[in-house]
């Protein structure tokens, strides 16, 4: 009798390649205990995260700590960067994406709201005015996003949420029609029309800073509410500061929501 595998492959993987908030934790200078903490789950780099599915890789912001991550994750191809909005731990590692250009020898598209786009443009000047567009250098290709778009078999769904004074994009990831992830990196509030696109989603990633609220993010308890407001089946916890131990936090939780870690990988 022949014997038959089958191999179930996961519609898309996520993985966190960083969960800290701005300063990354431990903060320089800290002494608290999870700035202490010999927990490698307390070592968080600044955001972001890999976007995966078959035939296609999706960076999400370019952090200062892109360099390191790229290495800790032994990173090779980047089809595209998508970007939630230019505040410096979100770009500032913009010009790491020199080296996937060098790679594939060709520009890297790179997505973003119009406003996000002309803080980029403002900031790294030079790799967009074409002064600088030899094969070693980083070469964005510009695309400004205000409505769904599609890079290979992923669909991609901006999606606005107040963060400060800002209205910043979190990103909905869909395949087949389906959506199956959501990523709010950076919001202190969900509004209701964001709430109904995402209602059910499997996996939602969402800000929680620190248990006080604080007026650009969420606290761990209005994550919590996002998360019950959504119905979300999993979620992850990220853009975490030095107050949450990932450890004690995650006690604290119930058992379909945690607290994301640097390296932690969803097959969804
Ligand atoms: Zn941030
Ligand atoms: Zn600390
Ligand atoms: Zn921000």
């Amino acid at each position: 009798m022949q014997t038959w595998r089958i191999q179930v492959m996961a519609e898309l993987a996520i993985t966190f390649l960083g969960t800290g908030t701005s300063q990354g934790v431990p903060f320089v200078a800290c002494d608290c205990p999870v700035c202490r903490s010999d927990d490698p789950r307390d070592k968080r780099l600044r955001s972001s995260i890999l976007v995966e599915a078959e035939d296609v890789t999706i960076l999400v912001d370019t952090t200062p700590d892109l360099r390191t991550q790229a290495l800790r994750q032994n990173l090779r191809r980047l089809d595209a960067v998508i970007f939630t909005h230019s505040h410096t731990d979100h770009v500032a590692g913009f010009d790491d994406l020199r080296r996937f250009c060098e790679l594939a020898d060709r520009p890297m598209p790179v997505y973003a709201s119009p406003h996000t786009m002309a803080d980029l443009r403002r900031a790294f000047y030079y790799a967009f005015d074409g002064q600088h567009a030899y094969r070693n250098y980083v070469r964005p290709e510009p695309h400004e996003v205000t409505a769904p778009f599609r890079l290979g078999s992923v669909e991609i769904i901006p999606a606005e949420v107040p963060h400060g004074k800002m209205l910043v994009y979190g990103y909905i990831f869909a395949r087949h029609g389906r959506k199956l992830a959501a990523y709010f990196s950076d919001c202190h509030h969900v509004p209701p029309d964001v709430i109904a696109q995402i209602l059910g989603i499997p996996v939602l990633i969402i800000d929680a800073l620190r248990h006080e609220p604080h007026p650009s993010h969420l606290s761990l308890q209005e994550a919590l509410d996002v998360a019950a407001a959504a119905s979300a089946q999993r979620a992850y916890l990220t853009h975490i500061g030095h107050d949450l131990g990932h450890e004690e936090t995650g006690k604290l939780l119930p058992p379909h929501i945690r607290l994301a870690h640097d390296g932690l990988r969803l097959e969804i």
